[in-house]
């Protein structure tokens, strides 16, 4: 029998989304659950920490980017936006999963023209929630998540920015940023 999967999503301009989807990740293995995570706009150099601890927890997990929207050709973006809309698509209705994580796909759909011109409607998010396997528990997180998405998410958070120590001019450090 399967319990009714939810979808969560973490937005908002504060820091704090990611780290909470892959918090719960690490959770969720914890009771032995299948878990996907496919990351958006993030290259696999990216040197994250948490990619050599889903390596070792047993997380899947895919860094399906480009690198930074504003140091890569728009071309790289659009390229890899597709590949991963594509990816994510096929885990989700695998049913391979417990749990799966699209991890900056907010930002994907509200990439600005021209760079994200019709490549991830929030509406195609919308069907995607509509479709998944019931069980399947879906995390989507990233700034500005698109009305249509909260409407139909079970669960959101926006985390706002009180303060970032980054407008003191601290750059990002391991183990806070990366
Ligand atoms: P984290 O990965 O630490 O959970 P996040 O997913 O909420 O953060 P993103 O919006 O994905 O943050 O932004 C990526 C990076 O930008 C983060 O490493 C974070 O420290 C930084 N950041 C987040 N919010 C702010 C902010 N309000 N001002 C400056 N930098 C920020
Ligand atoms: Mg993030």
């Amino acid at each position: 029998m399967n319990e009714k999967g939810l979808t969560l999503v973490f937005t908002g301009n504060g820091k704090g989304k990611t780290t909470a989807a892959l918090g719960m990740a690490f959770r969720a293995v914890g009771h032995g659950m299948k878990v996907c995570v496919v990351q958006f706009l993030k290259s696999p150099d990216s040197g994250y920490g948490e990619i050599t601890m889903m390596n070792k927890t047993g997380i899947e997990n895919h860094q399906a980017g480009a690198g930074c929207t504003w140091s890569v050709p728009a071309e790289d973006t659009r390229r890899t936006v597709k590949e991963a809309w594509r990816l994510a698509r096929e885990k989700v209705m695998s049913d391979n999963y417990d749990m799966v994580v699209l991890d900056e796909v907010n930002n994907a759909v509200a990439l600005p023209e021209p760079v994200g011109d019709k490549i991830i409607f929030p509406e195609d998010v919308v069907e995607l929630i509509e479709k998944k396997p019931a069980r399947l528990h879906l995390v989507l997180t990233g700034r500005s998540a698109h009305a249509l998405v909260i409407d139909k998410a079970d669960m959101v958070s926006e985390i706002n920015c009180i303060k970032h120590h980054y407008n003191n001019g601290v750059p990002a450090k391991e183990g806070i940023e990366f």
